[in-house]
């Protein structure tokens, strides 16, 4: 008699791609996820080069992983290799979250907004959308996330400064006459009156110039964020609170834009806390 064979179900795997990978934090926050919940799946950092993408986004289903995080330089790209892409995804030109759907899809999304949001209202539950103009520094990638979130919400105006112009402007072009653009040379101008002022650059990162905007404008009410969270207490946020201001490091946008792909890949909610926070520090 034959013997009966009975398929276990397979373990769920995720992990990010990018090319490099080793600098990522995700491995550390997933990893403390899967181990909270008791949940049997494994979080793999994988480094892919440009190359390789296409190959890997075919092979990686088959091998029973059911999504992943992309960071640089695979974020664009995905979305032309992506079956289904989210409005706000297709929107913001970039997609950090795929899920390998059962019937073989693939599903492009870009949670950075809902994470810079969900940071916000968990550190300063203050800041209401009406409560005035935001201004914002930088318009990269995760200007765009940060654009679309904050007009999504009914935030009346945002102000942007960009080192090179014309990327500000783009922003302009997709988002409409609420956004205004102002020059580089202004950016420390355009910080009067903002309810909300966010660094979206990259300056004031470890191994990154220092951040160097004049900060004389801000107003002691004005809530400020930086998406920088390497170092956690960033020269514009330690500036920003001797002026008096509420301040918000980027760790927690992080940790909630982790949140929605692993609710799809292990069925899960993680919650986003203090142990969360020291877990990923502690890594
Ligand atoms: P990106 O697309 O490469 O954009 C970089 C931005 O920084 C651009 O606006 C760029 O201006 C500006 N910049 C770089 N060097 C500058 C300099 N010397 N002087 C003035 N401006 C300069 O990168 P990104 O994906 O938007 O990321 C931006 C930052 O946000 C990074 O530090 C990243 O780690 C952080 N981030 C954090 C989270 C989080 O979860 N907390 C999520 C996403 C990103 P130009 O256009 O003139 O080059």
């Amino acid at each position: 008699m034959d013997p009966v064979v009975t398929e276990l179900p397979r373990i769920p795997l995720a992990g990010v791609i990018g090319h490099p990978v080793a600098h990522s934090r995700s491995p550390a926050l997933h990893g403390f996820w899967l181990r909270r919940y008791g949940i049997k799946g494994h979080y793999i950092p994988m480094d892919v080069a440009q190359f390789d993408l296409a190959e890997a986004l075919k092979i990686l289903p088959r091998l029973g992983f059911v999504g992943l995080n992309v960071t640089i330089p695979h974020k664009e790209a995905v979305l032309h290799l992506a079956d289904i892409v989210t409005d706000r995804a297709a929107l913001i030109g970039a997609a950090n979250t795929l899920i390998f759907r059962k019937d073989g899809k693939i599903h492009a999304d870009n949670t950075d907004g809902a994470g810079f949001m969900a940071n916000l209202r968990q550190h300063a539950p203050q800041w209401q959308p009406q409560s005035g103009p935001a201004a914002l520094l930088g318009a990269g990638g995760a200007a765009r996330a940060v654009v679309a979130a904050l007009f999504e919400v009914g935030v009346p105006e945002i102000r942007i400064a960009n080192r090179t112009r014309p990327r500000a402007e783009a922003l302009r072009a997709d988002f409409g006459a609420k956004l205004t653009v102002y020059d580089w040379t202004q950016a420390g101008q355009m910080l009067d009156g903002a309810a909300l002022v966010v660094n979206t650059t990259s300056l004031g990162m470890a191994g990154k110039p220092d951040f160097h905007v004049p900060l004389d404008a801000l107003d002691r009410r004005t809530v400020v964020t930086d998406l920088v969270y390497n170092p956690l207490d960033t020269d514009f946020l330690i500036q920003a609170r001797a002026r008096g201001c509420h301040t918000v490091d980027g760790l927690g946008m992080l940790l909630h834009q982790a949140a929605p792909g692993f609710e799809r890949w292990f069925d899960r909610r993680p919650e986003v806390d203090d142990a969360t926070r020291q877990a990923v520090l502690s890594a």
